[in-house]
């Protein structure tokens, strides 16, 4: 016999609605079945107007992040068997909501564009058509390169809710992931870009967005390591790239 878990799924279409409601659905599931598939079985189901976003289904694209039973992350990881029989979903926070779990991505993309994120190489000249770096060098990249842009941290950030312009912990982690990189040749542009009353120095230090990070990075490692650089350009008058 397949056990039920009942799905309380948050609900709200600004073109319609007033305000938001919880509507409550029983979701038959089999061991290895997430809460991505639980949604999709309402969708295919119980009630096709239901708005969320998903693409690779397996951890990798970051577009299902969404609030689970109090806690940001990947409904495509959350597996059904680990959670108790009631899930609450509720969209993403300090995003507006297009439909129910669907957020309008738009201002996380364009604080991300505005830490430039790619590599500036200056005129160091490519070997054989490559910027190589050693495996030391690559190993300064690991607390952050594995990155998938979900916003769960972003959604996660309490300054992010009363500081609308604040870059958030994921432009940040992933400014410092392009200013420890060894390759690249504009680190003192990088600080710049982040030094304003919006960028890292708005971070308080709570630690939500280590703590809701489903691929286990530490933005908030990341931000104090634009921080502390920051502090000893500003004491120095120097600029040095140092790790974490
Ligand atoms: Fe998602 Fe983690 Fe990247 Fe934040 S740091 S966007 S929570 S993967």
């Amino acid at each position: 016999m397949a056990q039920i878990k009942k799905f309380k799924v948050f609900r709200f279409d600004p073109d319609k609605d007033t305000k938001h409601r919880f509507d409550e659905f029983e979701v038959p599931f089999t061991k290895g079945m997430t809460v991505l598939d639980g949604l999709n079985y309402i969708q295919e189901n119980l009630d096709a107007t239901l708005a969320y976003r998903s693409s690779c289904r397996e951890g990798v694209c970051g577009s299902c992040a969404m609030h689970i039973n109090g806690k940001y992350g990947l409904a495509c990881e959350a597996q059904l068997m680990e959670l108790p029989e009631k899930i609450t979903v509720r969209p993403m926070a300090h995003l507006d909501i297009i439909k129910d779990m669907y957020v309008d991505m738009n201002p996380f993309w364009d604080k991300y564009k505005a830490i430039k994120p790619y590599l500036i190489p200056g005129n160091a000249e490519p070997v054989e058509g490559e910027r190589l770096q050693t495996q030391d060098e690559r190993s300064h990249l690991d607390i952050v390169v594995d990155c998938i842009l979900c916003a769960s941290c972003y959604a996660g950030c309490a300054v992010n809710g009363y500081d609308p312009k604040y870059l958030g912990p994921a432009a940040l982690a992933k400014a410092n992931r392009f200013y420890l990189d060894s390759r690249d040749s504009a680190a003192e542009e990088r600080l710049s870009l982040v030094a304003g009353e919006h960028g890292a120095m708005r971070c308080h230090t709570m630690f939500n967005c280590q703590e809701v990070c489903p691929k286990e990075i530490d933005p908030t490692a990341n931000i104090a390591n634009l921080k502390r650089n920051l502090v000893a350009k500003q004491l120095s008058g120097k600029f040095s790239k140092k790790g974490v």
